[in-house]
């Protein structure tokens, strides 16, 4: 990143179905930023961009908001050691997602996962039989995934991916909240999918009860999230996209308990200061019930 704080862009209209009219949804808590924020073990809860909701969706949304250009520097360069720790708690959602897919008995198994990370997801899809290839921006994120998993993927920005052979399966894990134009994504997600394909996308829930309950402080309100869907304005997205939304689940995501701790600072103090505590702690498995993410499938409408 250039500087400390880049300038950020004004965004005027909804993404999602372009209405000039809004309210406050959420007033901003921070004024400067760096690309440490933008980490996916983030811990700054509550630190939050200004967020507007649509009157006429819903759709809620940051403005001012960092450009497609600053987050692609952001992400290209980012690096995030922490986020191999929870590898079995994430594992655990992954291959809750491909048993879901393997239901939907498609003819073919070839999966592209968009923002793949370290490549766990491809990892765990390959074990099961699947042909998956994934496209990462970040070079630590790639270089990670082929030391630790032997997955090669594809280094570029998500919309570089090349189109030449099509997929059964595009998912998206915890990509469209942290992308200012999610319909580009979306569109090449259509490109690369052949007639009756499907779209996987897991995001945060901005109208679950934990959102509501929480207000604020909700754990989802963070730097790299700049926009929030809900069940309401997610299939609305996939109309849009040519897509007919399938089901939508409530998604919850298995942690350690030295994870969840560790983000706050108590629980940070016993994980750092305490070794053999946090060894223990990072045994015992939580699964979060909190329902305040979306687990959605959707089928590509058309040719
Ligand atoms: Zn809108």
């Amino acid at each position: 990143m250039p500087e400390k704080s880049p300038p950020l862009e004004p965004v005027s209209r909804c993404p999602l179905c372009g209405s000039p009219e809004r309210g406050l949804h959420l007033a901003s808590t921070f004024e400067e930023f760096s690309s440490g924020d933008f980490k996916i073990t983030d811990s700054h809860y509550g630190k939050r961009w200004h967020f507007q909701r649509c009157r006429q969706c819903g759709f809620v949304y940051a403005d001012p908001c960092p450009g497609a250009e600053l987050l692609n520097l952001i992400y290209g360069s980012l690096e995030d050691p922490e986020y191999g720790s929870e590898e079995e708690g994430r594992g655990a959602n992954f291959s809750r997602i491909l048993n879901r897919l393997e239901r939907l008995n498609l003819t073919g198994k070839r999966l592209l996962d968009m923002g793949a990370a370290t490549g766990l997801f491809v990892s765990i899809a390959r074990k099961k039989g699947w042909s998956a290839e994934g496209v990462e921006p970040s070079r630590w994120a790639v270089e990670t995934a082929e030391r630790q998993y032997g997955v090669k993927l594809h280094l570029g920005e998500l919309l570089s991916y090349p189109e030449k052979e099509l997929f059964d399966v595009v998912t998206m894990l915890d990509l469209v909240e942290h992308l200012p134009n999610p319909r580009e994504a979306l569109e090449k997600a259509r490109r690369l999918l052949k007639p009756g394909g499907i779209l996987v996308v897991v995001t945060p829930n901005v109208d679950s009860f934990a959102a509501r309950l929480f207000s604020g402080r909700w754990w989802h309100y963070r730097p790299p999230h700049i926009l929030f869907f809900s069940g309401k304005t997610l299939p609305l997205f996939f109309r849009q996209g040519g897509f007919s939304p399938l089901k939508v689940y409530p998604f919850h995501w298995t942690f350690s308990l030295r994870y969840l701790l560790s983000r706050f600072s108590p629980g940070k103090w016993i994980c750092d200061k305490l070794t053999p505590m946090s060894k223990l702690l990072g045994r015992l498995k939580v699964k979060l019930f909190l329902f305040d993410s979306l687990e959605a499938y959707a089928r590509k409408e058309g040719s």
